[in-house]
């Protein structure tokens, strides 16, 4: 809780108790939440919260850099906390947005191109987890 105040206030934000709920939530997931998702998971806990307060919220800390913001799926608009480079797998079975280390996939030439001034990239992976193949124990 005090480590939140202090990131909203290093980061230029005045840590209301509003904005103190949601990131107590969006800037600790593993997830990568929608907005409805983040206002659920935040009103469970602080009811009074408002969808335009928690809509807001996120915007700002998009805009201040606390979260990315990106759309996986076709117009699914999810947040992410972790704001250090990194590729993402979506399950196709599940539709669960996974991290993927920067340095599992090599991209070369993406932050190199001719007229572009590249700001972000990312690898998106898509598909399913492969089976366990259960051994056969049977003799
Ligand atoms: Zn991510």
């Amino acid at each position: 809780m005090k480590q939140v105040v202090e990131l909203l206030r290093t980061h230029a934000i005045q840590p209301s108790a509003q904005r103190v709920a949601v990131a107590n939530y969006v800037l600790v997931t593993k997830e990568h939440p929608t907005a409805e998702q983040v206002f659920h998971a935040v009103t469970a806990t602080f009811p009074t919260l408002s969808r335009a307060t928690v809509y807001n919220t996120l915007h700002l800390f998009v805009k201040k850099g606390l979260l990315k913001q990106f759309a996986l799926t076709e117009g699914v608009l999810v947040f992410d906390p972790h704001v250090e480079p990194h590729h993402h797998f979506v399950d196709d079975e599940t539709g669960a947005i996974v991290d993927i280390p920067w340095d599992r996939i090599r991209v070369e030439g993406a932050d190199d191109l001719p007229g572009i001034d590249v700001r972000d990239f990312q690898v998106v992976v898509r598909g399913k987890r492969q089976r366990r193949r259960t051994t056969n124990k049977a003799t």
